[in-house]
């Protein structure tokens, strides 16, 4: 048994359709998880997802959160209305939104305050590309996105949750073996420890995600520090999705 109930996130960025949706949704009927499993879709997806999957054990999330309340902010969704769209959570900081979309540890940290005030639990993306890695900073950048990411928020454990994901994981087929990661998510806990207390990072659960598969989820998630997966392309395929769901 985990210390930390484990929960196994779909993160369809700019993919899917109508036809996936349905597909989607037909394999989560009725199936029973241990694991908490959460879909995030394209936003357009969230409403029709979410009254398919109302009475299913499945919950929705969303890919991103605008920083604002609201205005004159052309395009952008808010924490609320996500909130009132049924959404649980909320992914913020996700590597392809810090290096396309310009988002940084300061956007980030609003954002999550933002998540936080209307009751969305949000999901921070943290993580090294490869040239970080190999100068040898990885611990570095991990610690700046987790301490000014979530700087001056009242952390409880169970409220947020953290992604580690490599950069040059994502998307790949190179997905950072169980050992490394497990010594990361070690790094990663060890830290929260000391910003937010022993209590917080007992609880905090910490997500491993790039490259996931059905073939390696199993060997990820038996480590001590894994408490969860992010899946990306493997989480386009519903019995693939489902394999991965049903390891945990
Ligand atoms: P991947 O993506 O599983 O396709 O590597 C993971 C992610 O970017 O969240």
């Amino acid at each position: 048994m985990k210390a930390r109930n484990p929960i196994i996130i779909a993160n369809w960025k700019l993919n899917g359709d109508i036809d996936l949706l349905c597909k989607s949704v037909a394999s989560f009927i009725r199936k029973y998880f241990k694991a908490d499993v959460v879909v995030c879709p394209p936003y357009i997806y969230l409403r029709e997802m979410l009254s398919f999957l109302q009475y299913s054990s499945v919950a929705i999330g969303s890919q991103n959160v605008s920083k604002f309340e609201s205005g004159a902010y052309t395009g952008e969704t808010s924490a609320q209305m996500l909130k009132e769209a049924g959404c649980k959570y909320c992914l913020i900081g996700h590597s392809e939104r810090r290096s396309m979309f310009r988002e940084n540890n300061q956007s980030c940290n609003i954002k999550v305050k933002s998540a936080l005030d209307s009751e969305l639990k949000p999901v921070l993306c943290i993580g090294e590309n490869a040239e970080e890695r190999d100068a040898g900073v990885t611990r570095d950048v991990l610690f700046r996105q987790l301490s000014e990411g979530l700087e001056g928020i009242e952390f409880n454990g169970d409220d947020i949750l953290v992604a580690y994901e490599p950069v040059w994981a994502i998307g790949t087929g190179n997905a950072a073996s169980a050992d490394n990661a497990e010594e990361v998510h070690c790094f990663i806990r060890k830290e929260i420890k000391a910003l937010f207390g022993r209590d917080v990072a007992e609880k905090v659960r910490i997500l491993y995600g790039g490259s996931v598969n059905k073939t390696n989820a199993a060997l990820l998630l038996e480590q001590k520090n894994i408490d969860g997966l992010l899946v990306g392309g493997a989480s386009l395929d519903p019995s693939h999705f489902m394999e991965i769901c049903q390891v945990a």
